[in-house]
């Protein structure tokens, strides 16, 4: 019954749009066991998830982690080796890095949201494929309806493109707040990228000043 109730919470998530509905509800085949989806109801669906063949290559499902209701959350690609071990987000240096971002706007990562497009590792850290994207994009949307950030940052070129759904490079994307669902999104470079290319760095810190001034947050004067 349990797995059924799963499916249909996947089910009804699909459906959903993120705008304009107030609730996702579940059924576990009986209407008068229809109740309100909660974020661990839609985390579990996610464990369990086999929606792509990605599940049979994971060790873990990386759902994200932070704060419910942060008003500032991240969306990176998808996990890497390190997160898939973990089942947790940006753990390796790129993590690390992101970490030190977050707290040199005066924010703790305890305060945010991180997250991903995908929720599990592809093979060999290649590049999704639409049909993932298209699978796993429902769990991300949920999250969004659920935690209702002031701010999305995107990191990187793959997650900024898919939830702005164009092919503008990530170069031209950055610095610039867009409309996502109401909900405002800023894309910036991957931190992973940042360690490729440090002289990148202070074009994320121009991003994340847009970022911590829209969120009304003071930047600590050490940064
Ligand atoms: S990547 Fe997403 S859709 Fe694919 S198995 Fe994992 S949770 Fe399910």
């Amino acid at each position: 019954m349990r797995g059924k109730a799963l499916k249909s919470l996947r089910d009804a998530i699909e459906c959903e749009k993120l705008a304009g509905v107030d609730a996702i509800y579940i059924s576990s085949g009986k209407k008068t066991e229809e109740r309100k989806m909660t974020f661990d109801d839609l985390k579990e669906s996610a464990r369990k998830c086999r929606e792509c063949e990605l599940w049979e290559t994971r060790t873990n499902v990386v759902f994200g982690e932070g704060a419910r209701s942060a008003e500032l959350m991240f969306v990176g690609e998808a996990p890497g080796r390190d997160e898939d071990l973990q089942g947790k987000p940006f753990v390796g240096r790129a993590g690390q890095l992101l970490t030190k971002i977050i707290e040199a706007i005066g924010l703790k990562r305890e305060d945010v949201f991180i997250g991903n497009v995908l929720k599990c590792r592809p093979p060999e850290n290649r590049n999704p494929l639409p049909s993932e994207i298209a699978k796993c994009s429902p769990y991300l949307l949920a999250q969004i309806k659920f935690i209702k950030p002031k701010v999305i940052c995107a990191l990187g070129k793959f997650a900024a493109q898919t939830l702005l759904n164009t092919e503008t490079p990530i170069s031209k994307l950055r610095g610039v707040f867009y409309d996502f669902h109401g909900v405002k999104l800023m894309p910036t470079y991957h931190p992973a990228y940042l360690l490729r290319n440090p002289n990148e760095k202070k074009a994320v810190w121009e991003d994340m000043k847009l970022v911590a001034k829209e969120l009304g947050v003071k930047i600590p004067d050490k940064a």
